[in-house]
Parts: C-alpha cells; sequence; structure tokens
C-alpha cells in the first residue's frame, strides 16, 4: 500500500474494525474532561501549519458516531515540521492536567521506497496563557511535553494482511497555573493519524462516607494529600470530626471520625432516615430502629421511645428496650408461726411478678384493737402503726427473701401484718398495689433478763448499784427483784429486795466480803430469767483515817446513832398506832430468808380481817370507800353468793373511766352477810398483783353496798375454756397456769391459803389474763356449790382438796398447790369436771387408794408428770408456787417441750381413767376388770345392776350406761368403746364370772 491521503482514509475505514470495545467509553468519576475531541460533531477548527501539513478528517468511531481526526503522512520528504495546535482549552481548577492520545502509527518498513526519511515517533508539546491568543501561533514558545512513539504500528501478518493497531498514550503536564493552555503535535516526518485527543484533569468526586459528605475536591499537583473535613448529613451528628484525604490520583485515602443518625432515626443507604410507626430509636447511634417491646407501642414516626399500654408502667431506671411492667400481684400463702411476743411470717412468692426481676417485700405492722367478744376478735377493729420498737428480722422493707420474724411485740396483742410485694413500679399505680394480710395474737411472755449492772458506789456495810431495763420488758415493768448472798455462803442464806426503779442500795452488808447479785423484772406475765450472777465487794473494815477526818467521822456516826435512836422509838410510837396500816405500795419489800426459808418477817403479810374487834375497820382499812355517784351500772353478768354481780364503768375524778365488775349486796341481809360480804374485799384490798383480781373500792355508806373490781371481760375460766373448747395453743394455756401460780405464789408468799382454789373462781380478761379471785374465809366454802360438809363439819370442795384438808382440814400452800394440780387438769382438759360424775365418796376413796387423774387428751408430759407432782399424798413433796411458776416458765421459753403428749409416754400405773386407751382389759372377773380399769363411778354403779356374763356387758349401749348413771360423755364413749373391745376379745371363749 502507498502512502497517499486515500490510503491514510483506509486507514481510518479499518480502524472502526479494530477497537474492541463495543460500549460507550464512561469516563471515571474521578477525571474531568478539559477536551475531548470525540465529543465535538463538527469541525475542531485546530491550527495546522503549514496547512498541507495535519489535515483535519472527519470519520465514524466504532458506534458509527461521527468523529473528527487528524493525520499526516508525508514521509517521501524530507524536512518535515508539522504543527497542529489545539483551540486554547481553560484550565478551570485543574493543577495538573492529562493527555490521553488515541493514535494509529505506521511502521516505517511497511512503506516502501521511503527509507531515510521515515519517522514513527511525533512530539507532544504545550503553551500556557492566560487568554485565547485565537490563530496566532509561534513554534518556540511551546514547550514539550514528549516525544510520542508509537507501542503498537502496522504489522504484517502470516498471510500478508496488515491489522491495525490503536495506541493510547497518556501524559502528565503540570503544574499548570495559567487560566488555559494549548497543545501542539509535531510532526517530523511521521504517518500517523490521530483518533482521539482528551484532556483531563482527576479530582477527588463528591462522596457519602461515615454518614458525612465530602465536596468535589481537586488534588494537589504535589505529592501530598489534600484534608477535606466532611458534614454530617441530615438527622445525624458528629461523633468525631469526620476527614478524609484527596490523594493526587482522585482517590478518597484514609476516612476518620464518623457521624452518628441521630434518636428516633436509622441508617438507610448514606442517610438517617426516621423509624417506622411500632419501632422506635432512643439513642444517638447507626443501629436500626427497634420493634416497640411488649406492652408498649409507637404511632408515630421517628419515634424515641414507645408509650406503655394502659396500667403498664416504666421505671425512672428502665431502658427504652424494656417491656411494660405493672405492680406485682399480692403475696400468697401467708403463714405465721408465733413464739410468745414474736411471730415467724412465711409467705409464697406473688403469682404475677409483674414482668420485672426486682421484687421485693415489704411488711407493714398494725395492732389492732377489735372489739373483744369472749376473747375472740370482733368483726370491727381499730388498727394503729406499731411502735418502732418492734423489731423486724432482717428488716422490714426490701426484703428479698419470702421471710420475716417480728420480735419485741407486746403479749397477748392482736397484732395484723400486711404483706406486700413491691417491683421497680409499684410506686407508679398506688392504686394496683396488692398486699396480703395476717392477723395474730401474741402469747404472754415474761420480761428478758436484765444484762447491764452497774456498781455506783461501795462502801464497807453497803453497795449502790443501777441497771439497764431488760430489753425487751414484753410489759410494763412493776418491779425487780433483786436476790444477793454472800459468796461463800453459796446461797444457802440469801436476800431479797424489791425494788421500783433501776437502783437500789444494799445495806447491812459485812465489810470486805464478796457477795453475789442477781436481778430479775416483772410484769403482768410474771417473772423474767434472773440475770448473770453480778459480783461485788464491800469496802474492807480497816482503813487508815486522818485525824482531822476520823473527827468528822466521830461527829458523822454521833450523829447517826442519835437519828437511829431517834427513828427507833418514833417506829415504836407510831407501830403502837398502825401495827395493823400497811403501805399500800412500798417501793421497796424486803424479804429476808435462811436456808431458802422465811428468817425476818420484813415482808407485808396477809392480815385476816377477823382478827379486827370490828371487821368493818378492816374493810376501810384496806378498801377505798368509793361515791356511788361515781359508778355506772351496765348489765348483770353473774350471780354471787350475797347479789347479783354487774358490769359498770367507774370514773373518779381526774382518772380515766375503766370497766368494772360491781358485786352487789342484795336487799335484807343480815349484819353476819353484810361482814361476810365486806369481808373478801378487806382481803382483796390487801393484794397487788396482776394476777389477782384487784379491788377498785367499797361502797358502804349508801345502799346497796357494792365491792368494785376490776373488769374481767371473759368471766370465769371455767365457762370460758368450755366455750372455747380446743381452741387455744398449748403455750397459751401454759401463759394461762403459769399467770394463776403467779398470783398463787404471790398468795403463798403474803400467807394468805384460798382454799378454793379451782377453776371457776379463776377470772379472764380480754388479753388472756388470768387472775385468782373468791376471796372469803368461812364463806368460801360456804358459797361454793361444790363444797360439801366433811364428816368433821364445814364445807369442802372435794374433787379440788388435797387429802389432808378434807381428812383433818390441814389448809395449807401445799393443800392449795393440790388445787393448782387440779386446776391445770382443768385447764388441759377445757374445762371438764374432775372426776366426771363419781361421787365425792369415791373420790375421797380413789384418791386416798392412790389413784389419780388420767392425763387429758393431749396434755403434754411435763403439764401431766405437775399435775401428779401437785398431787403428792405426802405435802411436802408437792411443788412450791415458786417452783411451779419456773417450771412453767421453762416451757414457755422452750415451748417444743410441750410436743411430747403424756398419752404418748409412759404413765404411772395409778391412773384413776385413761380415756385415751382403748385396749381391752384381760381381767378374769367382772370386778377385776372393773377395777383394772379403775372407773370408779363406773363400778359403783355397775354394782346395782346384775350382769351374768362380760357378753352381756359388752352389749351395752351408751343409753344403758345414761341409765346407771353414767353421763359424761368421756366415761361413757371410753367404757362403750372397752366394752366393744372386750366382746372383741372373748370371741374365743366365755369369761368366768
Ligand atoms: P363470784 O360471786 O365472784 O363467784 O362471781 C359470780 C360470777 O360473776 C362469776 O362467775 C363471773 O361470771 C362474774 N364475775 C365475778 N367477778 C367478775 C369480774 N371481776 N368481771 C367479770 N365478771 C365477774
Amino acid at each position: 500500500m502507498d502512502c497517499n491521503p486515500r490510503s491514510l482514509l483506509y486507514i481510518l475505514l479499518l480502524l472502526s474494525s479494530c477497537v474492541t470495545s463495543a460500549f460507550p467509553i464512561i469516563y471515571p468519576p474521578n477525571e474531568v474532561n478539559l477536551l475531548d475531541s470525540k465529543a465535538s460533531q463538527g469541525e475542531l477548527g485546530w491550527i495546522s501549519y503549514p496547512s498541507h501539513g495535519w489535515e483535519e478528517i472527519s470519520g465514524v468511531d466504532e458506534h458509527y458516531t461521527p468523529i473528527r481526526t487528524f493525520q499526516v503522512c508525508n514521509v517521501m520528504e524530507y524536512s518535515q515540521n508539522n504543527w497542529l495546535r489545539t483551540n486554547w482549552i481553560p484550565r478551570q481548577s485543574a493543577q495538573k492536567v492529562y493527555v490521553e492520545l488515541k493514535f494509529t502509527l505506521r511502521d516505517c518498513n511497511s512503506i516502501p521506497l521511503v527509507l531515510g526519511t521515515c519517522k514513527e515517533t511525533f512530539n507532544l508539546l504545550y503553551l500556557e496563557t492566560d487568554d485565547d491568543q485565537g490563530s496566532h501561533f509561534r513554534e518556540h514558545q511551546f514547550s514539550k511535553i514528549d516525544t510520542i512513539a508509537a507501542d503498537e504500528s502496522f504489522t504484517q501478518t502470516d498471510l500478508g494482511d496488515r491489522i491495525l493497531k490503536l495506541n493510547t498514550e497518556v501524559r502528565e503536564v503540570g503544574p499548570v497555573s495559567k487560566k488555559g493552555f494549548y497543545l501542539a503535535f509535531q510532526d517530523v516526518g511521521a504517518c500517523v493519524a490521530l483518533v482521539s485527543v482528551r484532556v483531563y484533569f482527576k479530582k477527588c468526586p463528591y462522596t457519602v462516607r461515615n454518614l458525612a459528605s465530602f465536596p468535589d475536591t481537586v488534588p494537589m499537583d504535589s505529592q501530598s494529600l489534600v484534608e477535606v473535613k466532611g458534614s454530617c448529613v441530615n438527622h445525624s451528628k458528629e461523633e468525631e470530626p469526620p476527614r478524609m484525604y484527596c490523594s493526587t490520583e482522585g482517590e478518597w485515602l484514609v476516612p476518620i471520625g464518623k457521624c452518628l443518625c441521630n434518636p428516633g432515626h436509622e441508617e438507610r443507604s448514606n442517610t438517617c432516615q426516621m423509624c417506622r410507626a411500632g419501632f422506635y430509636k432512643s439513642t444517638l447511634g447507626n443501629m436500626e430502629c427497634s420493634k416497640c417491646p411488649p406492652h408498649s407501642f409507637s404511632h408515630h414516626e421517628g419515634s424515641l421511645h414507645c408509650g406503655c399500654e394502659k396500667n403498664y408502667f416504666r421505671a425512672e431506671g428502665d431502658p427504652a428496650s424494656m417491656a411494660c411492667t405493672r405492680p406485682p400481684s399480692a403475696p400468697r400463702n401467708v403463714i405465721s408461726s408465733i413464739n410468745e411476743t414474736s411471730v415467724i411470717l412465711d409467705w409464697s412468692w406473688p403469682e404475677d411478678a409483674g414482668g420485672r426481676k426486682d421484687v421485693t417485700f415489704i411488711v407493714v405492722c398494725k395492732r389492732c384493737r377489735g372489739v373483744a367478744d369472749n376473747g375472740s376478735i370482733s368483726g370491727t377493729q381499730h388498727c394503729e402503726p406499731c411502735r418502732s420498737s418492734v423489731r423486724f428480722l432482717p428488716r422490714a422493707t426490701g426484703l428479698q427473701n419470702t421471710t420475716v420474724t417480728v420480735g419485741d411485740l407486746l403479749a397477748h396483742t392482736n397484732y395484723t401484718f400486711e404483706i406486700e410485694a413491691q417491683n421497680g413500679v409499684s410506686s407508679l399505680a398506688p392504686k394496683m398495689r396488692q398486699y396480703a394480710a395476717v392477723t395474730i395474737t401474741t402469747n404472754q411472755a415474761a420480761p428478758s433478763p436484765v444484762t447491764v449492772i452497774r456498781k455506783e458506789k461501795t462502801s464497807r456495810n453497803s453497795v449502790s448499784l443501777s441497771w439497764q431495763e431488760p430489753e425487751r420488758p414484753n410489759g410494763i415493768i412493776l418491779d425487780y427483784e433483786i436476790k444477793y448472798y454472800e459468796k461463800e455462803e453459796q446461797e444457802t442464806s440469801y436476800t431479797i429486795l424489791r425494788a421500783r426503779g433501776c437502783n437500789v442500795t444494799l445495806n447491812g452488808l459485812k465489810p470486805n466480803t464478796a457477795y453475789l447479785l442477781q436481778i430479775r423484772a416483772r410484769t403482768a406475765a410474771g417473772y423474767g430469767a434472773s440475770s448473770p450472777s453480778f459480783q461485788f465487794e464491800t469496802s474492807p473494815d480497816s482503813f487508815s483515817i486522818s485525824s482531822e477526818s476520823s473527827q468528822v467521822v466521830l461527829i458523822a456516826i454521833s450523829s447517826s446513832v442519835a437519828i437511829i435512836l431517834l427513828t427507833v422509838l418514833l417506829y415504836v410510837l407510831i407501830g403502837r398506832f398502825c401495827c395493823r396500816s400497811k403501805s399500800k405500795h412500798p417501793d421497796e419489800k424486803r424479804l429476808q430468808f435462811g436456808n431458802g426459808h422465811l428468817r425476818l418477817p420484813g415482808i407485808r403479810t396477809y392480815v385476816d380481817p377477823h382478827t379486827y374487834e370490828d371487821p368493818s375497820q378492816a374493810v376501810h382499812e384496806f378498801a377505798k370507800e368509793l361515791d356511788a355517784s361515781c359508778i355506772a351500772i351496765d348489765k348483770v353478768v353473774g350471780a354471787g353468793e350475797f347479789g347479783e354481780v354487774c358490769s359498770g364503768r367507774l370514773k373518779l375524778p381526774s382518772k380515766k373511766e375503766i370497766c368494772v365488775a360491781i358485786k352487789t349486796l342484795k336487799g335484807g341481809y343480815t349484819d353476819k352477810q353484810r361482814r361476810d360480804f365486806l369481808a373478801e374485799a378487806s382481803i382483796m384490798g390487801q393484794f397487788d398483783h396482776p394476777n389477782i383480781i384487784r379491788l377498785e373500792g367499797v361502797v358502804t355508806r349508801s345502799k346497796p353496798v357494792m365491792i368494785v373490781i376490776e373488769y374481767m371481760e371473759n368471766g370465769s375460766l371455767d365457762s370460758f375454756l368450755r366455750k372455747h373448747d380446743a381452741q387455744f395453743t398449748g403455750i397459751q394455756l401454759v401463759g394461762m397456769l403459769r399467770g394463776i401460780a403467779s398470783g398463787m405464789k404471790y398468795l403463798s408468799d403474803m400467807g394468805y391459803v384460798h382454799r378454793d382454789l379451782a377453776a371457776r373462781n379463776i377470772l379472764v380478761n380480754s388479753n388472756l389474763v388470768c387472775k385468782v379471785s373468791d376471796f372469803g374465809l368461812s364463806r368460801v366454802l360456804e358459797d361454793d356449790p361444790e363444797a360439801a360438809y366433811t364428816t368433821r363439819g364445814g364445807k369442802i370442795p372435794i374433787r379440788w382438796t388435797a387429802p389432808e384438808a378434807i381428812a383433818y382440814r390441814k389448809f395449807t400452800s401445799a393443800s392449795d398447790a393440790w388445787s393448782y394440780g387440779i386446776v391445770l387438769w382443768e385447764v388441759m382438759s377445757y374445762g371438764e369436771r374432775p372426776y366426771w360424775e363419781m361421787s365425792n365418796q369415791d373420790v375421797i376413796k380413789a384418791v386416798d387408794e392412790g389413784y389419780r387423774l388420767p392425763p387429758p387428751m393431749d396434755c403434754p408430759a411435763t403439764l401431766y408428770q405437775l399435775m401428779l407432782d401437785c398431787w403428792q399424798k405426802e405435802r411436802n413433796n408437792r411443788p412450791k408456787f415458786e417452783q411451779i411458776v419456773s417450771i412453767l416458765d421453762k416451757l414457755i421459753r422452750n415451748p417444743g417441750s410441750l410436743k411430747i403428749t403424756a398419752n404418748t409416754t409412759s404413765r404411772p400405773a395409778n391412773l384413776l381413767l385413761d380415756r385415751s386407751s382403748s385396749e381391752a382389759p384381760s381381767m378374769g372377773t367382772m370386778g377385776d376388770w372393773m377395777d383394772g380399769m379403775r372407773t370408779l363411778p363406773c363400778k359403783e354403779a355397775f354394782s346395782g345392776v346384775s350382769y351374768s356374763s362380760c357378753d352381756t356387758l359388752a352389749k351395752t349401749s351408751t343409753e344403758d350406761l345414761k341409765k346407771v348413771g353414767v353421763t359424761i360423755v368421756g366415761p361413757q364413749k371410753k367404757i362403750v368403746s372397752s366394752l366393744k373391745a372386750l366382746e372383741s376379745h372373748n370371741k374365743n371363749g366365755p369369761v368366768p364370772v
């Protein structure tokens, strides 16, 4: 092929088949074109110099889009210098420009006859100017960029075909600083076709990274990077300032920092979009919006949190992601176990914790007073918060476990405990809060021991002591008992003092001697345990004193002697006048015992009113005369020997109105009756003890004559127990018994023998406190329907009385102890009649033969043992009331010991009637069997009936028993069941008659 213009045209026609890309060229986004020859459809208007050098030719590209190309091929001629200059190209913001050339170049070898002149390169040059210079063209002004050689050229194939190769060369130009520039192509004798020329510069294009937008940025010409600050997209906030670097190649590098979507927005395709309804986002961040948690909702887009449904709440610290919750339901299955004045409350977890884990419990203590109705609490209750001294273990609020121990409650008091389960939202829904309540009545309890004793002052013969009230008084402390003895004597001889306050001075001590001392407090519930032994020593006998001080001592001693003599004289004189008077409330009462017995009679003793010449004088000495106008009678509550017993109210001036019982003397009485009636007040008025019925006063100066005593809401103990059969706990019963024993101890200490101690003569108040009542002298037994005449004359309540008192009227505190044993039996059998319907004669006989009442049903073994001890034939072997009190105190302190019942332990063989056993006796004869049964009343009854065999007897029914006088249910059942057992026992053969 030769090198004329036509053959070049042929080259261009071939071009379209050589371009491999079948698609329009898309330039990279980081390249900004300043010139693209292909984009121009019409003439480019570049300057060609000389004019026969480069020529502009139209063609089509591979897509048949028209393009403009330039070519030159003056290879046949020498000294070629053909210039082609572009139009002025504005620089824009470019710092460095790139020139991309696409061209074809024929290798000289393929052109025949051109050797020596043909070239295979051309030059690329440029010229910077601030303005377009039009057609003005100066060769020398241009600077060379590079000599461009073809990588590819026309090459010959084996078949002799020529294949056109398109060359692409890119050259950098820069830095450029003027407003624009020209490019020029210098041909020095090559055959070249310039298919396209593109001039561009590079930039880092607008982008969004990490929710920050970065603008188009033109890189620097130098090697250094351009730092670019990003700005956060809408609804986002900078977490760390966003930055990126734009490289010289137009690439974004090293993104630093970022922006986060605002609450209520989430990241979606490089933007922050609002959360949809039903979703929420409460925090700044690029996490997705979350679905509303259970029991909450969001109706709007862009919610920061979800609102709670009705009756559901969110506590202050609850995260938005947490479900809405509600207060828990009430605790379940509250169980209380009472131990004296403390109670353990146990309950189950609430059924519904409200959806939370922070459930705790609070226990509210209320002290409730109901209108007492025979010991039970009626419907109307008045409650007040418990005293702050009530102790909760571990605490009353914020309990994590389902149990609490409440201590230091008052004895015999009704309490209501409200147990509420609480969680974090309870305070937000006060109306939804629920609690479980339990009502309890505490038992009686003695005060806790005194633990702190201090020695204040010691001298040769005296010591002053003070102490702290017991930690748990369990009631009002009536007084303290101080017992002390010489350490050496080891309690064989001791002294007892009583003090109302918490200090005492012990006088009359031996000098230089060690003493041991114990203190115990007393309340209505009796004595508490003694304090640990406290040792003190008096000062030595001989100690040196200065002559000056000895003078003072001498004066002091002589004046003391004078004072003592004066006091003794006064005492003797006053004693003459007032030998029978008593101090009603002495602050200290001194008792002295030697070898455990009364040694010095300093104790206030009971004075028999009958020793007064005029018994009415005794009444006025021991009883307060009341004005009848202070007394209001309400109703009749019982019948006494001398008249009705009423309930009413007593209002003394400047005192609170109190409930009282009023015993009246019915009209038409004789002088003796009046005396006997008032004798009870004379006796009662001498006593001052919580377990002895208290006398308020008497009305003797107007009619009716009245004895006013404290009111005991539950009446007499026997009927009270029968009314509440099997309703009390063992501890409650023991509490009552302890009260009676404590009252009896007081009476025996006073030297008073009751003679008629029985449950019917014990009164019970609303707090279950038992008090001994019914004081009289000869009439005591006269007015007791239980009293029967003995062979020696006088009436005696046989079933309650000790054998020696029945036999020869030996009434002592020891015979009272026997009666106490019977009361014990009555209490434990809930008011059963001792010896049932046995005749008095049979009782006397049986007791004399050594038979004793059997243990009542479920009677604790210790209590039955105590009964048996009280029923010792030898009266000195019976326990003293002090011992009884201490035995009962031990039981109260250790209620577990009540669990062992007498029925289950081995019992003495000489029981009168064992109602709990149903074993058939294996006796030969009917008489033996009756003896074996120890059913004296029955034996007696059956003795008048003729039975031919045990078979006949075994067919006996309850009705038959009634006919023969066995009317009490206990023995009836026992006998019938024993007979039935006997019947089956005898099936094997007849029993000899
Ligand atoms: P008396 O004459 O002491 O045997 O009393 C007769 C009845 O009156 C008793 O059985 C009681 O039911 C009742 N009674 C006596 N004293 C009181 C009292 N202080 N409080 C309440 N009821 C009493």
